[in-house]
């Protein structure tokens, strides 16, 4: 029988994503969605954290808390290649994996005893975290590295605003003091919807960010424009 490891969470994520439709699939794409790592005890003391101010961006090691299956799929289907294409399950980034473990390099804003600020994430709202690691340029950026799949980042979306929306946008980045018109822009901008659907003009999408609802349609293909920001239901 194989050994088995337990681990256990060093702390948590309070993150603007409140549901995963709408998430970056990896981190870096939306610099604007911000979040803090909650460290739990005995890793909330000062100590834990000595020396990661001289650090700009860390590897979180995290557990795919909303995805978790009890049987190993040994191929998935990336919404990447159109959710229609399989791959071996080690050659994709997918949530669906043994283990259910992820990994994310992101920014780190501010370190504070208990607390560490971080920017960039792709990472929902009470993820558990089992490990920070500092990302260290001369190991982790690997020159002439490829992936064929994977070549370059999602091509980009144009999204527009109404102007109502905009307005709420603003107005509520205000209370909450976050770049939110940014972070919607950058998240919508990479079409969130699944690949192979094709949006009528008249359905409206929606995803929570904070503690808001954001509301869009697609006037015509390849353009998303924003209805409304308004509090979460
Ligand atoms: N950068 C990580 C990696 O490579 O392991 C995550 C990549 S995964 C493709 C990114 C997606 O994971 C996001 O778009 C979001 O929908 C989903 N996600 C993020 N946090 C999650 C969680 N705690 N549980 C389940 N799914 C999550």
């Amino acid at each position: 029988m194989n050994p088995s490891y337990s681990v256990s969470p060093i702390g948590f994520v309070r993150s603007c994503f409140r549901e995963k439709f709408a998430i970056p699939r990896q981190p870096q794409l939306a610099p604007a969605a911000r979040g803090v790592l909650e460290l739990v005890a005995p890793f909330d003391q000062g100590e834990a954290v000595q020396g990661l101010e001289q650090v700009s961006h860390v590897w979180l090691l995290f557990v795919f808390h909303q995805a978790l299956e009890d049987k190993p799929r040994l191929k998935v289907r990336p919404p990447r290649l159109g959710g229609n294409q399989s791959m071996g399950v080690f050659a994709t980034r997918a949530t669906h994996r043994p283990n259910g473990i992820g990994q994310s390099v992101v920014k780190l804003e501010k370190v504070e005893a208990g607390r560490l600020w971080l920017s960039g994430i792709d990472l929902l709202d009470g993820t558990p975290v089992l490990d920070v690691k500092p990302y260290v340029p001369y190991a982790d950026v690997v020159t002439g590295a490829s992936n064929r799949m994977a070549a370059a980042a999602p091509a980009l979306i144009p999204v527009q605003w109404n102007d109502a929306a905009l307005m709420q946008a603003r107005e509520h980045a205000l209370r909450l003091d976050e770049p939110l018109v940014e972070l919607i822009d950058q998240c919508l901008a990479q079409d969130p919807r699944p690949a192979y659907q094709v949006p009528a003009p008249e359905r409206v999408y929606g995803a929570q960010f904070w503690d808001l609802d954001v509301r869009w349609h697609y006037p015509q293909a390849g353009l998303i424009r924003v209805l409304e920001v308004v509090p979460a239901r």
